[in-house]
């Protein structure tokens, strides 16, 4: 049987918002024979680890290493600040703020959720209201999703602290950082952000199994103020090891770490604020052939204005539900293999088919992007979906720029 030809033979690219493009230096750092885990290399390689961490995250403060994912961070963030009963809120601007709001409540809190939709960013005066009427201080901590991978929403981190500080609210503020660390300006300790909470497949390029708390003296303080934590939860021996397994609460997980060192080192010889600026001249690159292929086509970026959507992912949809269809093909025609919506609509809707995004995070450059591109207007071509012509011309602008 012969089978059909096709262009996707050659070096695949996963497009989607994590995990991302991992960088041949962090695979090759990763390709060895398991190390001693007493004593040597990696025991010594944790200090500078640790600081080169927190200069991505910019902090002065605490980091705990977890080998979890980005679910285990949201859980540890919490079990070390939130006593069973207590109250947190939420501002929701796509499904993972829900999913930390019930990783809440599944460590028996109570979640408060101010649910701003599948599109918008927070709206501060409704924030301000929850906070205002909350005389007696219920709300121990404000969990803050600062970029949304469901729906590609950026949240304002610095506002909500400024709200806070209006109302003279002692509130924590937790902020989840795993699709914007590494990507888009996060400033911890600048921002006044008592834990951050991230993960290190998305920005960070390595592996997804290895997770990021970082907390201050005021979550510290509540750390220390709470009833009892989860052993292997607790932040306390992580952040202050006697010894190197204390750092993981037990064995390392050894090939992960050369793989962070690795990318810690690229993120830090291009600098942090250089990476910043990549990823929003190449998110700029995406909106604009997205806009164009929008203005005649059933094409929608699911965030209107700029100023809210990620420079990390961007949430689309397509009127004629063919999403799926357009990622299927790009899939199979080009090896280039697009996100599927998430959480933007139920199993049994019809418009589930609708939705689909774009990751474009981590290591990634201007060709990259041109080559995403490009495929999304072949697959929108192949399959017949209209769109706006000139996109590549108006992506390539930005790039050119
Ligand atoms: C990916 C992601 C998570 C979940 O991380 P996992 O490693 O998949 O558990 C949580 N929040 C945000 C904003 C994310 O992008």
């Amino acid at each position: 049987m012969t089978r059909s030809p096709t262009l996707a033979h050659g070096r695949g690219y996963l497009a989607i918002p994590g995990p991302s493009v991992m960088p041949d230096a962090v695979l090759q750092a990763m390709h060895r024979a398991a190390p001693n885990i007493y004593a040597g290399e990696l025991v010594e390689m944790m200090p500078g680890l640790t600081a080169d961490l927190k200069r991505v995250a910019r902090t002065q403060h605490q980091v705990a290493i977890y080998i979890a994912n980005g679910h285990g961070a949201w859980e540890a963030a919490l079990a070390n600040v939130i006593a069973p009963s207590e109250t947190v809120l939420v501002p929701a601007s796509g499904r993972f703020a829900h999913g930390w709001a019930e990783m809440a409540r599944g460590i028996g809190a109570e979640a408060e959720l101010i649910d701003f939709g599948k599109s918008a960013p927070w709206d501060m005066d409704r924030i301000a209201q929850a906070l205002r009427a909350d005389t007696g201080h219920r709300f121990k901590a404000v969990l803050a999703v600062h970029t949304d991978t469901s729906s590609s929403v950026r949240n304002d981190i610095p506002a909500l602290r400024a709200l806070l500080d209006e109302l003279d609210h002692p509130a924590l503020l937790m902020a989840d950082c795993i699709a914007s660390l590494g990507c888009e300006r996060f400033e911890m300790d600048a921002w006044g952000v008592d834990v951050t909470v991230t993960g290190s497949q998305k920005g960070l390029m390595v592996p997804p199994g290895v997770s990021f708390v970082f907390f201050n003296d005021k979550a510290a303080a509540k750390r220390a103020a709470m009833p009892r934590v989860s052993h292997y939860w607790d932040w306390a021996p992580r952040a202050h090891p006697d010894d190197f397994y204390q750092y993981f609460g037990g064995t390392a997980p050894t090939h992960h770490l050369y793989g962070l060192r690795a990318a810690l080192d690229m993120i830090h010889t291009e600098g942090v604020e250089n990476i910043w600026a990549r990823h929003q001249q190449l998110a700029e690159a995406i909106w604009a052939a997205c806009e164009v292929w929008g203005e005649t086509g059933d094409l929608c970026l699911n965030v209107a204005d700029r100023s809210y959507r990620s420079h990390a992912v961007t949430a689309l949809r397509l009127e004629s539900r063919k999403g799926t269809a357009l990622r299927e093909w790009t899939d199979a025609h080009l090896g280039l293999t697009l996100g599927i919506g998430l959480g933007m609509a139920a199993p049994d809707d019809p418009n589930r088919d609708a939705y689909f995004r774009l990751g474009h995070m981590g290591h990634l450059n201007g060709h990259m992007v041109l080559g995403l591109l490009g495929g999304v207007e072949a697959g929108l071509t192949a399959l017949d979906i209209p769109h706006g012509k000139g996109a590549l011309e108006a992506a390539a602008a930005v790039i050119a720029r």
